[in-house]
């Protein structure tokens, strides 16, 4: 299997001008800036966010480079992991040529981007138990497959991938392996960012919206090798981190401690969470999970659905895709929402008028 960057790249990419600003010229923090048109009197708001941020988000990355044992050129930053996703079509996928392979059932927006970017998708299923079939993805590679989307731990399965079946992917296939790590910092695993060194074509993704709690902020991480984030670099919008996002982050990262003690509470709470549904008659399974989520097999499960959102309690019908009939995805909450959520899972399936749930 060789591996052959340029090659993967869209040829016009390759040879593409990136915006440049005139800070790109100037480095230096004190100046005159008539550079940018910003208003030089400061904002509306109480603080000021008046200058552009950095575009480079260089404090940050030296931040997430130390915490993550990488080094800052083998970071790339994004509005979220699906700005990361997007330029990843956009780099590597010429519309309507080239195509790539998603396991399903898989997180959703790896199908929406790639149809935006009017990219074929091959769907090769996990197994029954949401394992990867790495003898049948490779199987369904031919010469315009680009990228290979893995996701593990798995939304909405909630179980991580085999190692070995991960491994063969990345040694099989002469494009990119994606791996969203979302749920990584949930999991007992320490993932695959520790080997980038071994995968020129790996890229893994995580993202600061579920265990860091950040998710109205909006930052995805993409871990790859320097020429990779060159390139995401290179067709990024300039400023798509913005300075309130990179100041509060820059000061949250170090409360690490905090983290910790909210990763306990939701290993609490989440066990708790299991017992109770494993406990509660009408519900047929409980899938394992390595993140803060359960799928869960209850039978009429859109009818179940529905009933829980007439009493103002939302979770996920995954009923309608592959190998999760009558399958609801129950997010972690905290103690009083679990409560909240069991007892009133408990008076519906009670029911004894199950007419409701008999269609
Ligand atoms: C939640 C989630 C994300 C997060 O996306 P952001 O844009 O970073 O909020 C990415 N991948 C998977 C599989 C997810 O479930």
């Amino acid at each position: 299997m060789d591996f052959d960057l340029k090659k993967l790249l869209r040829p016009h990419i390759a040879g593409l001008k990136p915006y440049s600003s005139a800070r790109d010229e100037y480095s230096g923090k004190a100046g005159v800036f008539l550079d940018a048109n910003e208003n030089p009197l400061g904002s509306i708001t109480r603080e000021n966010y008046n200058r552009y941020p950095d575009p480079y988000q260089s404090l940050l990355k030296e931040q997430i480079a130390e915490l993550k044992k990488v080094s800052a050129d083998r970071i790339f930053l994004g509005n979220g992991s699906d700005e990361a996703i997007d330029l990843l079509f956009r780099a590597f996928c010429r519309p309507g040529i080239d195509n790539v392979i998603i396991m399903p059932p898989t997180y959703g927006m790896y199908e929406v981007s790639a149809g935006i970017n009017d990219v074929p998708v091959k769907k090769v299923p996990l197994s029954p138990d949401f394992q990867l079939e790495p003898r049948e993805v490779l199987a369904a590679v031919n010469a315009d497959t680009k990228m290979i989307f893995i996701c593990s731990p798995n939304n909405p399965s909630g179980n991580k991938m085999q190692r070995a079946s991960v491994l063969s992917i990345l040694r099989g296939f002469s494009g990119l392996v994606i791996i969203d790590e979302a749920y990584i910092d949930f999991s007992d695993e320490p993932g695959f960012v520790p080997v980038l060194d071994e995968f020129p074509n790996l890229l893994v993704m995580q993202t600061l919206s579920k265990a860091w709690g950040l998710a109205a902020l909006r930052l995805g991480m993409a871990f790859a090798s320097p020429e990779i984030i060159a390139i995401l670099n290179k067709i990024k919008p300039p400023y798509n981190i913005s300075g309130l996002t990179q100041n509060t982050v820059v000061e949250a990262l170090v409360n690490t401690k905090k983290l910790q003690e909210m990763m306990h509470e939701i290993q609490v709470q989440k066990e708790n969470l299991r017992l109770q549904l494993e406990n509660t008659a009408g519900v047929e399974k409980v899938y394992p999970s390595q993140a803060n989520f359960f799928l869960v097999k209850i039978p009429h499960a859109k009818a179940v659905y529905q009933r829980l959102i007439e009493k103002k309690i939302i979770v996920r019908d995954r009923s309608g895709v592959y190998h999760c009939g009558d399958c609801l995805r129950i997010t972690v909450g905290n103690e009083r929402e679990n409560e909240e959520f069991i007892r009133t899972l408990r008076a519906i399936l009670a029911d004894p008028n199950r007419s409701g749930l008999d269609h």
